[in-house]
């Protein structure tokens, strides 16, 4: 399998703190209801990879799903690429950065959680970084009328903007 970003396990051992590698490079997982994004609740902004920066999951794709890791409903288009995982006995579907190959987490499907796709992305932490840049909007204007994420719209505008 090939990424963009490839560099070898010395390099990335050289970049990556040793809980990041373990996660990241060996596809360990983060203690629940430890990671700092578990509760992060940020209106806009951009989740990134830890490993190579790539932009992976929107502010507006995060949801709360009380697992005990950061829960997003959609990806970035392109940014997350799935692979099936026989491991420990279990089918379940490993996600990980298109762009350098970094162990993410799992997609689960069908829990019936009331989000536009029905899918949770179970993403550790320790995989992530945050980024508020993206919030960065001329039109200040754009409120909320009430506590409901507008997802698609949020996105539509970007869109059009960009
Ligand atoms: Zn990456």
């Amino acid at each position: 399998m090939s990424y963009p970003v490839q560099k070898s396990k010395e390099e990335w051992q050289a970049v990556l703190n040793k809980e990041q590698f373990r996660i990241l490079r060996e596809r360990g997982t983060e203690a629940p209801f430890t990671g700092k994004y578990d509760k992060h609740m940020p209106e806009e902004g951009v989740y990134t990879c830890a490993a190579c920066d790539a932009p992976l999951y929107k502010a507006g794709h995060k949801f709360k799903s009380g697992c005990g890791w950061p829960a997003f409903f959609d990806a970035v288009p392109g940014a997350v690429k799935r692979h099936t995982d026989r491991s420990f006995g279990m089918e379940r579907t490993e996600i990980t950065c298109n762009n350098c190959g970094g162990h993410l987490g799992h997609v689960f499907k069908g829990e019936g959680y009331s989000t536009p796709t029905d899918e949770r992305h179970c993403v550790n932490s320790i995989s992530l970084n945050f980024s508020a840049e993206d919030a960065a909007k001329e039109n200040g204007e754009v409120k909320k009328e009430n506590g409901e994420v507008k997802t698609e719209d949020a996105e539509v505008k970007k869109e059009s903007k960009a």
